[in-house]
């Protein structure tokens, strides 16, 4: 393992609190992380974060910017065993996962990352940083419950998803077999879930999701419900004001604490900083802020389906059918277009730029997210309903048109649709399936004409449009202020820093200060 940033101020920070994150390997979960680590190191704690050689080079960027501003963050390069459990070579993270087949085999590789870590722990450590105080870790990466218990320390866990939608899940996991059974009797309609204050539906594919269907995921999904039940607490990206009542409800099912932290794009750095948030981008900056600036104010809609899904030529054509007759500007990121497994894309997607000219931008891989919705000629997204994009867009103040693809993502489309009542759905009913080659059927769920409708429906609307964007930029408000100090999610972090504080003297009673020479296991 090696150390690509690290401050030597030895003397103190011998006295400042260490943090050990391990994040889920996939961009939707380190890209959180990543700001939470300098969100740490921003209220005086010592970050060392978990990566692996193809994830590190993605943050390389971010890596550079640490080191040069001397940041206390330690970003631990550990070898990732794919070719060890029958992954491709480089699949390392899960936008790389060729197959769901080989979502369980991801899984297996993840686990085994927690030999070389303790190995790494037990490396004397020349800057004597003391020994971590505090595990965050991703959820699925149950494995660092036995780290935490060999280090003694505590162990929070932070979840991808919205607050929203873990509550929902917990309900649709406790009464699953009556629900089940009404599901049975709607012969497959959605039905409503009870418990909420507000009308959610859901379908088969929630209440019946693969796992339940393949009983190899039983075990994992068994040990991940276990680690979560040891954790010390849960750490959400979202904040209270978004969500109150799923908050509360959450901690009241779960008896853990729950602290917000989110949004976290909204960890003030530099432009270009954020611009290059999870990976570097496929596009001239330059050129397309350039662009950006000349149009309208909130004129712009930007089309973004997140790292994961992957949709068919088919799909990719009746989409860009439908952002032509739209006639809006657009930004459309076809991440398809950079992998060349998609036959006949790039082609078709040359000769559509050049009918677009002007109107429309494609990408062709990473776009810099974050910073496209926050401009002001920006008024719409069509996402996906990844939490993080959901998230960003509230955070933005940027109305949605909602294409949910799989996961949690179709009751994120609730949230925003029938919740907080900032987006449209353009009518999704199933998931499409993940993974870098299912692409091969040309499946087509949303036609050319919806996309149009939404489209209409969410950039004008008439007076229902108008109140879906006063509201989003209530919201936005909102989420600034409680990334604010003295804000709910910024109170939420020190919170967690005095837990960690407190967790540290109570053991200080029973021992020596943990100023480790040979190691920190
Ligand atoms: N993202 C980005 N550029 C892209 C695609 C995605 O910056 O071209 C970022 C996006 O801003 C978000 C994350 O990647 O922070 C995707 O997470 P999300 O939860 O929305 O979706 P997932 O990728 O997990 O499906």
């Amino acid at each position: 393992p090696t150390m690509s940033s690290e401050a030597d101020d030895h003397n103190s920070n011998t006295e400042r609190l260490h943090f050990l994150l391990v994040p889920l390997m996939a961009q939707g979960h380190m890209i959180p992380m990543v700001d939470l680590a300098r969100l740490l190191v921003a209220h005086g704690a010592l970050v060392t974060f978990v990566t692996t050689p193809v994830n590190l080079a993605r943050i390389q960027p971010i890596v550079d910017r640490a080191v040069a501003a001397a940041l206390p963050i330690r970003f631990v390069e550990l070898p990732f065993p794919a070719t060890d459990v029958g992954l491709p070579d480089g699949c390392e993270n899960c936008d790389l996962i060729p197959s769901m087949d080989l979502y369980l085999t991801f899984m297996k590789a993840l686990s085994l990352l927690r030999e070389p870590l303790e190995a790494y722990l037990r490396i004397p450590d020349p800057s004597r940083w003391p020994k971590p105080a505090c595990i965050i870790s991703d959820n699925i990466q149950y494995w660092t419950a036995d780290v935490a218990r060999a280090l003694d320390i505590p162990r929070l866990i932070f979840h991808g998803p919205s607050c929203f939608y873990l509550l929902c899940y917990r309900l649709i996991d406790q009464n699953r077999a009556e629900l089940e059974a009404e599901m049975e009797a709607a012969s497959g309609k959605p039905i409503m879930l009870p418990g909420l204050p507000q009308p959610i539906q859901i379908r088969k594919h929630e209440v019946i999701p693969i796992w339940r269907l393949q009983p190899a995921w039983f075990e994992l999904v068994e040990v991940l419900r276990m680690a979560g039940e040891s954790a010390d607490g849960v750490l959400i990206n979202s904040f209270n004001e978004l969500e109150p009542w799923y908050f509360e409800r959450y901690h009241e099912v779960t008896g853990k604490t729950i602290w917000p932290v989110g949004p976290l794009s909204l960890y003030k750095e530099e432009f270009d900083a954020k611009a290059t948030r999870g990976r570097a981008s496929s596009i001239d900056q330059k050129l397309l802020f350039q662009w950006l600036d000349k149009q309208e104010d909130g004129s712009v809609v930007f089309i973004s389906f997140g790292s994961i899904s992957r949709n068919t030529k088919a799909q990719l054509v009746e989409l860009g059918h439908g952002l032509e007759a739209s006639g809006r500007p657009f930004i459309w990121v076809v991440k398809e277009a950079s992998e060349g497994r998609v036959s006949g894309l790039s082609e078709w997607i040359t000769e559509f730029e050049e009918r677009v000219e002007g109107r429309g931008i494609v990408i062709k891989g990473w776009a810099p997210q974050t910073v496209i919705l926050e401009h002001i000629a920006v008024g719409g997204f069509m996402t996906h309903c990844g939490w993080n994009s959901t998230l960003e867009a509230v955070a933005a103040g940027v109305v949605m048109a909602t294409w949910p693809h799989f996961a949690d993502q179709f009751l994120n489309e609730q949230l925003v649709v029938n919740v907080l009542k900032i987006g449209v759905a353009v009518g999704v009913e199933e998931p499409t399936t993940v993974g870098l080659e299912n692409n091969k059927e040309e499946v087509v769920k949303v036609r050319r004409e919806q996309v149009e409708k939404v489209l209409e429906t969410l950039m004008a609307g008439g007076e229902e449009g108008e109140e879906r964007r006063v509201r989003a930029r209530e919201l936005r408000e909102k989420a600034r202020m409680a990334m604010e100090e003295g804000g709910s999610s910024w109170e939420g972090l020190k919170d967690i820093i005095n837990y960690v504080m407190k967790a540290e003297k109570e053991k200080d009673k029973s021992e020596k200060p943990a100023v480790l020479q040979e190691g920190v296991c």
